[in-house]
């Protein structure tokens, strides 16, 4: 063999090296793509409100108890007005009503908001569906627990209503069904305890952190904190924009009137509030 010959065939083997090294990283790029994607089957197997969505057992959480708020926690409602909240997105009083210690959704008055923004917090609230309502799926008996106004814990009959599961009591609206459905009946008072921590986003507006959440929903744990895809969306994927680190609570008018009692927050790390 001349040495053109052997330079050649030199040559020849180190590109083809270069196409199998070049070949073997495009693999792994793909098969830690296909990883990524499938990382966690609770989003990426089913579309958003995918009907073919298992749904959770149904757990029979044990009696109600009457919880009081804790001494150092804010008092969001404690019965006799909603002079925390507001109109949603305004400073005019909520237009929802007040009796027996209970507040009641007024259909097309609109959300309401806290006057107070929070970061990360525990929050607990007790609401309840009126026997009187027909449910069905989304419709006649929904209303909503948002953190910074954007992200929601889904308020829903889900006892003996059967809807999308990513869309049920207890969900994170659009992306994650409850692990369980301990939802009580109409006409009976249920329980969110929630930690919710919320995003951090960097000066150029890229998500540094995600939001988690943990629900304990009628004292049975049904979200583990989850990391939250971004803010919620209805019928799309959710994605993350870029917001201060507190906001407001609100609780969602979707049109049905819905009872709530006992709303309590203990901010939590910091940021914990602003004014
Ligand atoms: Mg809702």
């Amino acid at each position: 063999m001349t040495n053109t010959s052997k330079r050649s065939v030199r040559t020849t083997s180190i590109q083809y090296n270069i196409q199998i090294v070049i070949s073997l990283t495009f693999l792994a790029a793909a098969v830690a793509s296909v990883g990524f994607m499938q990382s966690d089957d609770r989003v990426f197997k089913y579309a958003v409100h995918d009907m073919t969505r298992p749904q959770p057992a149904i757990v029979t959480p044990g009696p109600a108890c009457i919880s009081s708020a804790p001494s150092d926690a804010i008092v969001l409602f404690g019965g006799k007005d909603l002079s925390a909240w507001s109109k949603a997105g305004s400073d005019a009083p909520a237009g929802w009503s007040v009796k027996d210690g209970v507040a009641t959704i007024t259909a097309g008055s609109g959300n309401i908001a806290t006057r107070q923004s929070f970061g990360d917090c525990q929050v607990h609230i007790e609401w309840m569906v009126p026997v009187e309502l027909k449910c069905d799926s989304q419709h006649g008996c929904n209303s909503g627990l948002f953190f910074h106004s954007r992200y929601e814990i889904q308020i829903l009959n889900s006892s003996g209503n059967v809807t999308y599961a990513d869309g049920m009591a207890g969900s994170l609206y659009g992306q994650y069904p409850p692990m369980v459905n301990p939802c009580r009946p109409q006409g009976e008072w249920n329980t969110y305890d929630v930690v919710f921590r919320g995003p951090r986003f960097d000066a150029s507006a890229g998500i540094v952190r995600t939001a988690t959440v943990t629900l304990i929903f009628n004292g049975v744990l049904v979200q583990d904190d989850v990391e939250l895809l971004g803010a919620t969306a209805h019928g799309a994927r959710a994605t993350y924009s870029s917001h201060p680190d507190t906001g407001p609570i609100m609780l969602q008018d979707h049109g049905d009137p819905l009872k709530f009692r006992n709303i309590w927050i203990r901010p939590l790390g910091n940021p914990q509030v602003s004014e």
